[in-house]
């Protein structure tokens, strides 16, 4: 046996898993389509519980740490939080996944994609499109939403995916003043979606996403909302990339490959994130190797993510089906707003905020914060 674990994908989910298991002393092979650091569209907003799961420090690769969170309604009208402890901190993810891999104690090939499989009872063989095969006793699928390992391991078969397009821009002090301190989000101008602006040590990513499959000019969207915002895109590339929102428990291993991150469709439906489950999936699949038990990490995924997912989702349906009603009396609503550093911290569940919903909405319809009107625009130039 070549290895004891291959990994295809190094992005959080991959490094993270390759990450543990290096830790105890298998010997890993981690496969890589792109050279790393390699660029991922994503808003890049990580909640610190994320970093604090590993014993090293994140510092050299945060660019910036959010006190503040800023929502928007299309009408202009827009609400501005607080978060206490600043629990979500910004990453560019070329420098953030390289940084969880360059821990890794593992072998790592990249360049070159995977593009066959197959499997027997005691292993996996692994072919790359150059021509090498590699035989590990497990294979972690960690490679993204377009996973092909799902594909060639016949999983995921039945997976529905978002449509997101994302812009890093270049931006000037004075939009570094206007947006520089806060994850802003402009709700109700995509359906079922919103657009994003989250700021970077010295520039901007914006972008816009929508949980529905198909999303026809999205691109237009959000060319027309940043540019009343004072954000201008032109030379900047435009970077599309699917979204694969969890929508229902489904098998996440077959024989001796089980499945991790994005490749598992393990995006938060309400919120868009997807980081904070990769790296966990991850670091679920290396126990999994280690125990010998790929069962039972399709039953931990659905029991550590996937529950509480699926509150996920049904609050993701009331939100994204009446925003403006759930804008009046969730985001305008304190009690709700507070929910969320907590579940970023990972002391509190969507299902808890629902039990707790009917008492939030109650006492939090006598504190609503002022919904300040901003249709004129700004123009942080
Ligand atoms: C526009 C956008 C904005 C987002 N914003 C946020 C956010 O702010 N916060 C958040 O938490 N989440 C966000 N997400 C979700 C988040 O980006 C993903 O959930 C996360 O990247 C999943 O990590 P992963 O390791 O599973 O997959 P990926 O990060 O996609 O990594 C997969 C890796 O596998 C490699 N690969 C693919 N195919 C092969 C192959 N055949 N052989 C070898 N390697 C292969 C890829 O090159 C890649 O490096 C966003 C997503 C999008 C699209």
């Amino acid at each position: 046996m070549d290895y004891d674990v291959i990994v295809v994908g190094a992005g959080p989910a991959g490094a993270s898993a390759a990450y543990w298991l290096g830790e105890a002393g298998k010997r890993v092979l981690v496969l890589e389509k792109e050279r790393t650091p390699r660029y991922k569209p994503c808003g890049g907003g990580v909640p610190k519980a994320v970093l604090a799961r590993f014993p090293f420090d994140f510092s050299p690769v945060v660019e910036r740490e959010i006190g503040r969170a800023r929502f928007r309604f299309r009408d202009g009208r827009e609400v501005v939080a607080d978060l206490p402890g600043h629990p979500v901190v910004m990453v560019m993810r070329d420098r953030f996944d390289y940084h969880i891999l360059r821990h890794a104690r593992a072998e790592v090939r990249e360049g070159d994609p995977v593009v066959a499989l197959q499997q027997d009872e005691s292993g996996v063989d692994v072919t790359t499109k150059s021509g090498e095969t590699f035989r590990g006793r497990y294979l972690i699928g960690a490679d993204g939403a377009n996973s092909r390992v799902a594909r060639l391991a016949g999983l995921r078969r039945g997976k529905r995916m978002g449509s997101t397009i994302e812009v890093e821009v270049a931006a000037s002090d004075g939009l570094m003043a206007e947006y520089g301190d806060a994850a802003f989000f402009l709700l109700g101008a995509v359906p079922q979606g919103y657009l994003w602006i989250f700021p970077k040590a010295k520039h901007l990513s914006v972008g816009a996403g929508t949980f529905l499959g198909k999303a026809p000019g999205l691109r237009e969207v959000l060319r027309r909302e940043m540019g009343r915002l004072g954000i201008e895109m032109e030379g900047a590339p435009w970077r599309g990339h699917p979204l694969p929102v969890y929508l229902r428990h489904e098998v996440l291993h077959r024989g001796r490959i089980v499945l991790t991150g994005d490749a598992a469709g393990l995006v938060d439906p309400l919120l868009g994130e997807g980081v904070r489950h990769a790296v966990e999936s991850g670091q679920m699949a290396a126990e999994a190797v280690l125990t010998d038990d790929p069962a039972g990490y399709t039953r931990q995924v659905h029991r550590g993510i996937g529950n509480d997912l699926r509150w996920g989702l049904r609050w993701a349906r009331l939100f994204y089906n009446h925003p403006w009603i759930c804008f009046e009396l969730g985001v305008r609503n304190p009690r709700f707003l507070e929910e969320f550093p907590r579940l970023f911290a990972g002391q509190t569940t969507y299902r808890a905020m629902a039990l707790r919903a009917p008492l939030n909405l109650l006492i939090g319809l006598w504190q609503r914060r002022p919904a300040t009107s901003n249709k004129q625009q700004s123009n942080g130039r």
